[in-house]
């Protein structure tokens, strides 16, 4: 059965649903694990914590990069071990410290964070390995760095390890991560050679090489028609090259890096139907079933653009990637086509997701499909609004049936 024939069998059952592609998924891992030999890889489980996408990425070998306690735990429960999972993100509390230890490898976002461990675990009777992750004196794309919310600054780091204030912590480890959804390999690259002389810079201070360097995200996928996919073989090459040097001055580091949107971004899809139709001062409406509560982001978008006016916004990922980021189709493939707007079925009238766009001439019932559903898609939709039924997520496993 081919996806189209999936979605319209499944479409029979439910108005509106995600389906996940677990072969894309698997081939977007065997991708990234072939091209970077020596690299290890960690899911970015914020994007999609579906637990069957969750599985899949874990069996082809994927840590979990989990944002919070309960992405921890998550991925404690599908069977990650305590040493693959990492856990970063700004903001956590004592009890999410104190639940997390012993359970993954804790990164501390801030000094305070540090402090706070440090006291945890002088409580607990606890020597701890941790990592930090860092704001560089240097930004993604080139020299120089600049202000964050995330991690500790680069600057700030090197006299907290030489006043060494918390006994019961030994750093073992650095992450940064500063930009997603890159497509230009060179500047992937270049950024890897950045982050290997701060890997050797903080491995100096400390006197000690490092456990592993974490270089996070910022490989990106094809969103629009027009994007240019990366050529992941050539980007692992040209990593390789900048690596060459720290990896040979250090051969006990791990070096790692996460990907969200890579992995699932593409391989996912939303299903909704087309629930009426009707004309008004001369534009033709299709009202789809559950739009912006069920997909926020093409009416995020429509939302966006219609703000910034002429010019075209930048990305603010993960809720911004582009304009046209996502393609409307649907499974009539030829016949009469027509100029329709897509719009939801809730009470506000920003629930748009296209305008005026060509299409196959479509009638109540029928299938509308949208794609680029499968990262930062389900998790960031207000399905609450309204009250009403939301999608359900299923899984289409490769040898073609369907789980929740
Ligand atoms: C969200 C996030 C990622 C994943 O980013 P993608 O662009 O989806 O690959 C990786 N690392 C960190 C720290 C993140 O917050």
């Amino acid at each position: 059965m081919d996806l189209h024939q999936v979605m319209a069998q499944q479409a029979q059952s439910q108005e509106s649903f995600y389906l996940y592609e677990e072969a894309g998924i698997l081939a977007a891992a065997r991708r990234l694990r072939t091209g970077f030999p020596d690299v290890s890889f960690l899911y970015s489980i914020k994007c999609n914590p579906h637990p069957r996408v969750v599985k899949a990425l874990l069996g082809q070998g994927f840590g979990a990069d989990s944002a919070s306690l309960g992405e921890v735990l998550l991925a404690r429960q599908l069977g990650a071990e305590p040493g693959q999972i990492f856990y970063s993100a700004p903001g956590k509390t004592d009890a999410d410290l104190a639940q997390a230890m012993g359970q993954c490898i804790l990164i501390a976002d801030s000094l305070g964070e540090l402090r706070r461990l440090d006291t945890i675990a002088g409580r607990q009777g606890l020597h701890l390995e941790v990592g930090v992750r860092i704001n560089p004196d240097f930004s993604f794309a080139g020299e120089g760095g600049a202000p964050s919310k995330f991690g500790i600054d680069e600057e700030q780091l090197y006299p907290f390890f030489s006043e060494n204030t918390c006994p019961n912590l030994t750093v073992t480890g650095i992450h940064v991560h500063l930009k997603s959804q890159e497509l230009n390999a060179g500047i992937l690259a270049a950024y890897y050679g950045r982050m290997a002389a701060l890997a050797q810079r903080v491995s100096q201070v400390l006197g000690r090489p490092l456990d592993y360097v974490n270089m996070g995200s910022g490989i990106g996928i094809q969103y629009t028609e027009t994007d240019i996919p990366l050529d992941v073989d050539a980007l692992g090459r040209a990593a390789q090259q900048e690596l060459a040097a720290f990896r040979q001055a250090n051969p006990g580091t791990r070096i790692i890096i996460e990907v969200g949107r890579y992995a699932v971004g593409n391989h996912g899809f939303y299903v909704t139907h087309v629930v009426d139709k009707k004309t008004s001062h001369g534009k033709t409406y299709l009202i789809l079933k559950n739009t912006l509560n069920g997909f926020l982001r093409p009416s995020l978008a429509r939302l966006v653009c219609k703000y910034a006016g002429e010019t075209t916004p930048a990305g603010t990922e993960p809720l911004f990637t582009a304009p046209d980021a996502f393609q409307f189709r649907t499974l009539k493939e030829d016949g009469p086509r027509e100029k329709v707007s897509l719009v939801g079925n809730l009470c506000t009238a920003a629930d748009v997701i296209a305008e005026d766009v060509d299409l196959p001439r479509l009638e109540v019932g029928d299938v509308v499909y949208i794609t680029n559903a499968g990262s930062y898609a389900a998790v960031l939709s207000p399905m609450q609004f309204s009250s009403q039924e939301p999608p359900k997520e299923l899984f289409l496993t490769q040898d073609g049936k369907i789980l929740e």
